[in-house]
């Protein structure tokens, strides 16, 4: 049987070699995790955060709480990057697909930046890891080897954690507000508030003020605004804060605002759609250079 001082790995393999094993496009090797539309996925453990029990050897997603602890020091991408694995984890848990993990070991900083931590062995595991249910903080455990039971239901799994924690449900509408994203309920937007982690702004990190109805209040932004030719695409709008929502519009350094939005934080989260990005680029650029783009970015502030 492996125990888990087996699987400490003792070898450097490259992120590039292991991508290219499971035929996952990567765009930088710096990413925490790996993966195609619909699967496969890859992502990257540290060693010392895996346990072994009754036979059993896993790891629980915890990026949330890691964001949460570097909120202050982490940058906005290392914050993001954390995002996407906690999405990734997520979509492997709804969809019931297995994860690739590279396991590393090597020199780890104990407080502060992970980031700063270096995998000095990296290996991927030969054996898939299952996402198999939350714990009692919502978190998923994920274990290696042990598929899903066949009746194994994610959905009923979190209406029933959703009994145990009754939270009131929002409102359907804040006064005065068309733009609060915890109040409104487009698929596009449900997925956009579900990106950004624990209600923090996805473009400075900080934490939305907390609403009457027990939400953070962020704005949805779409990044190409519709009237510019801007998709209504998960991929095109962030979930940000107020002050950061009017400096999009109208800030001086709004051009620069925006392709950061595509670069460090949309591009990040959705690193096979490079073309996608691309595209956007090159909007942002069209935006820039005529006087009606700039018009209608002021235009379309109310709406986004
Ligand atoms: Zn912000
Ligand atoms: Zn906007």
């Amino acid at each position: 049987m492996t125990t888990l001082q087996d699987l400490r790995p003792t070898t450097r393999e490259r992120v590039q070699d292991i991508v290219d094993r499971l035929g996952i496009a990567m765009t930088t090797k710096y990413d925490w995790c790996f993966s195609n539309t619909g699967g496969p996925y890859l992502v990257n453990i540290w060693h010392d955060n895996m346990y072994e029990e009754n036979g059993d050897i896993y790891f629980v997603d915890r990026t949330s709480d890691w964001a949460d602890e570097n909120r202050a020091t982490a940058i906005q991408v290392q914050l993001n990057r954390a995002s996407a694995v906690s999405s990734l984890i997520q979509t492997a848990y709804y969809t019931k697909a297995p994860v690739n993990v590279a396991i590393l070991d090597g020199t780890r900083k104990t407080v502060g930046l992970r980031e700063t931590s270096e995998a000095k062995q990296r290996e991927l595991d030969s054996v898939l890891w299952y996402p198999h249910h939350k714990d009692k903080d919502g978190r998923i455990i994920v274990i290696r080897g042990r598929p899903q039971p066949d009746d194994f239901d994610p959905y009923n799994e979190e209406q029933q954690d959703q009994k145990q924690t009754p939270v009131p449900p929002p409102p359907n509408k804040v006064e005065g507000s068309g733009t609060a994203i915890f109040e409104r309920d487009s698929e596009i937007v449900k997925a956009v508030k579900q990106r950004a982690v624990n209600g923090c702004c996805e473009f400075c990190g900080k934490e939305g003020f907390k609403t009457a109805s027990g939400g953070f209040y962020l704005e949805a932004h779409h990044v190409i605004p519709l009237n510019c030719g801007g998709p209504d695409d998960v991929r095109n709008v962030v979930a940000i804060c107020a002050d950061d929502h009017r400096r999009a519009h109208f800030g001086e350094d709004r051009h620069a605002v925006r392709d950061r939005m595509i670069w460090e934080v949309l591009a990040v989260h959705y690193p096979n759609d490079v073309a996608f990005f691309e595209a956007m680029d090159e909007k942002s650029l069209d935006i820039k250079r005529s006087d009606s783009g700039q018009r209608k970015l002021e235009d379309n502030r109310i709406d986004n």
